[in-house]
């Protein structure tokens, strides 16, 4: 990997970041998490973000969009809205799987980015700011915003591939979208605005697979939710997506439903390194 800037997270690293209930925590305090995801099309995107949220972290998780039957009768404990504009507070959003890329996605995503709590723009998120850059004007400035593009997403994001140098195609999109970047690939890097950089090198690829990323957005706004460091969170948010993919897997593929399936195992597996 090179660089002396270019940091690896270990179990135990993110095994101590985890957050974990206290006794004078309640669903409130370890955070709500809300997910804009999903469409007729796609309730699975919807599901799968919203469930790896359940999964996450205690605290809450509301979901809003068109899949909101889908999301209830899979996930009963969350609290499940039809839009975004009556879904309550949350303390961060994951917007973007399965929400199209059309004028419905783009004032989805406009009111999520208005809310002044941090944000995962994943997938079409992603793909909608890049056609519409305005909807950027409706950021707060200094609200955190996560964007976890894969290669496609991000080439059209910064109007050229990330190429041979994927650190510093990175770093330089960190610093245009003034947002961690969560570049995905078979060694992920996510980057700050101020050039950090960290690297999660798989362990294998199974994650290969349809559904996988809806499964690491949510990972990524549950842990927004709970108050974790932007950086760190798409960082740990990585390196556990990666270890439930192995643990949920074991030599034969597996679906993003079964990545998903694995979370509290890989989440277990580094709070036993504490
Ligand atoms: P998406 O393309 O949004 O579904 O996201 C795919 C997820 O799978 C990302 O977290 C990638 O880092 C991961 N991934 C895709 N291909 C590979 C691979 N060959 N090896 C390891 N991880 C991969
Ligand atoms: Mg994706």
């Amino acid at each position: 990997l090179g660089e002396p800037d270019l940091r690896q997270l270990d179990a135990v690293d993110v095994g101590v970041a985890w957050p974990v209930p206290g006794p004078d925590d309640d669903k409130y305090s370890q955070g709500v998490a809300g997910i804009a995801a999903g469409s007729a099309t796609y309730p699975g995107a919807a599901v799968l973000a919203t469930g790896s949220a359940v999964l996450a972290t205690s605290g809450m998780v509301r979901y809003a969009g068109p899949a909101a039957d889908v999301v209830r009768s899979r996930w009963p404990e969350v609290v499940a809205t039809g839009s975004v504009t009556d879904a309550g507070r949350v303390q961060a959003w994951v917007v973007g799987p399965g929400i199209g890329t059309g004028q419905e996605g783009r004032s989805v995503l406009r009111h999520v980015l208005a809310e002044g709590v941090p944000v995962c723009a994943d997938a079409d998120a992603t793909t909608l700011m890049a056609r519409y850059p305005d909807v950027l004007d409706a950021r707060d400035p200094g609200t955190p915003l996560v964007l976890t593009p894969h290669a496609g997403e991000f080439e059209r994001l910064m109007g050229a591939a990330p190429g041979e140098d994927r650190v510093s195609a990175v770093r330089e999109a960190a610093r245009k979208y003034d947002a961690v970047v969560l570049l995905k690939g078979n060694t992920t890097l996510v980057a700050a605005p101020d050039g950090r950089v960290l690297a999660n090198v798989a362990r294998g690829s199974w994650l290969a697979t349809a559904g996988s990323g809806d499964v690491l957005s949510g990972l990524v706004g549950a842990l927004l939710a709970s108050g974790m460091e932007p950086w760190l969170a798409a960082g740990a948010a990585a390196y556990v997506h990666s270890l439930a993919a192995d643990l949920g897997a074991r030599g034969v593929p597996v679906s993003a439903s079964g990545v998903q399936g694995a979370i509290p195992e890989a989440i277990r597996r580094l709070r036993s390194l504490e």
